[in-house]
């Protein structure tokens, strides 16, 4: 009955001009309100979009014309970190139902295989050939095989290590579960940027030998330990033979014994506190680990669900 009335009214001329301009500006700034509401809400829904964008060439240097978004199909996600949220901060159908957050259980490293005989892998390993032969300074698989065969990749080839030339290695949007201790191996590795590689919760102790490793850029809440949640770490020893590798993490020789002694230790690495997964081949080489990072526990550990951690967000002071 209204909206009749409204629109005869605004059939009638006279109308017009008496009230056009005001009707006019009435309504540019009904939707000025509607647009402006707009935009708060979708920042609001994903606050990790407002602080950090995820980016998949945003290499430092990189000016802000130049930086695109992901050209991602899907980001990776599991199930491992659901009990440090609240039931509607998780994301996926399914997770927190009934309204209740999940109990922390012991938690088991990511069991994905990787498929070495498919076209992805292939691809990767010829795309670190170019690279290394080229001398390129930058590895990013998200440019070099495409994000459709990127989502296939679980972990790196072991021949990263052969890449002395690359500072750069961005890892955006990757479905990585683990990264191999031959990371170490990029000895003029600078720039470390894993961001939004979400299945990824610790890194292995090696990537402490790139010494020139000074800028990171990493999904911090996804990790082991993070200083925001405290999450408990998986507990020691597991040893997939995925996992171990072929040399002492710590001195570098082999294991004569047939133990091998598993630690956790959190480290600053480059710009971020990160979980790093120790194999060594003594006691003694536990021993001689540094001292962890400020705010983090405070000697090697096996993790497990008793762990003592400090609590959360207690960071150093500045
Ligand atoms: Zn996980
Ligand atoms: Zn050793």
């Amino acid at each position: 009955m209204v909206f009749q009335y409204i629109s005869v009214l605004l059939a009638v001329p006279v109308f017009w001009d008496r009230f056009g301009l005001f009707v006019i500006v009435a309504a540019g700034a009904v939707i000025a309100i509607l647009l402006c509401k707009g935009l708060k809400n979708s920042a609001a829904e994903d606050p990790l979009v407002k602080l950090f964008r995820p980016r998949f060439n945003q290499r430092s240097g990189t000016g802000d014309a130049e930086l695109k978004p992901n050209p991602v199909r899907r980001y990776a996600s599991c199930h491992c970190l659901d009990a440090q949220y609240e039931p509607d901060e998780v994301e996926d159908e399914g997770a927190g139902e009934h309204g209740l957050r999940p109990e922390w259980q012991e938690l088991l490293f990511h069991t994905e295989v990787q498929e070495t005989d498919s076209h992805a892998w292939n691809s990767l390993e010829a795309y670190i050939a170019k690279v290394r032969e080229e001398g390129s300074d930058e590895l990013n698989p998200m440019v070099g095989i495409g994000s459709e065969k990127w989502e296939q990749i679980v972990t790196l080839p072991k021949s990263i290590g052969t890449l002395k030339s690359v500072k750069v290695l961005s890892l955006h949007g990757g479905h990585l579960v683990r990264i191999p201790p031959a990371i170490g191996d990029m000895t003029n590795l600078e720039e470390f940027d894993p961001y939004t590689s979400r299945c990824l919760h610790w890194f292995p102790y090696e990537i402490t030998r790139c010494e020139r490793l000074t800028r990171s850029r990493v999904s911090t809440r996804c990790l082991y330990g993070n200083y925001k949640y405290r999450p408990p770490f998986p507990r020691l020893p597991q040893i997939p033979t995925a996992l171990a590798p072929a040399t002492c993490s710590v001195c570098g020789g082999l294991f004569s014994q047939k133990k091998t002694h598993q630690a956790w230790i959190s480290l600053r690495v480059a710009t971020d506190v990160l979980p790093l997964l120790v194999h060594a081949c003594s006691e003694k080489c536990i021993e001689s680990l540094p001292k962890p990072a400020f705010g983090y526990a405070q000697r090697p550990h096996f993790g497990g669900l008793h762990l003592e951690q400090p609590p959360a967000d207690l960071r150093q002071p500045r």
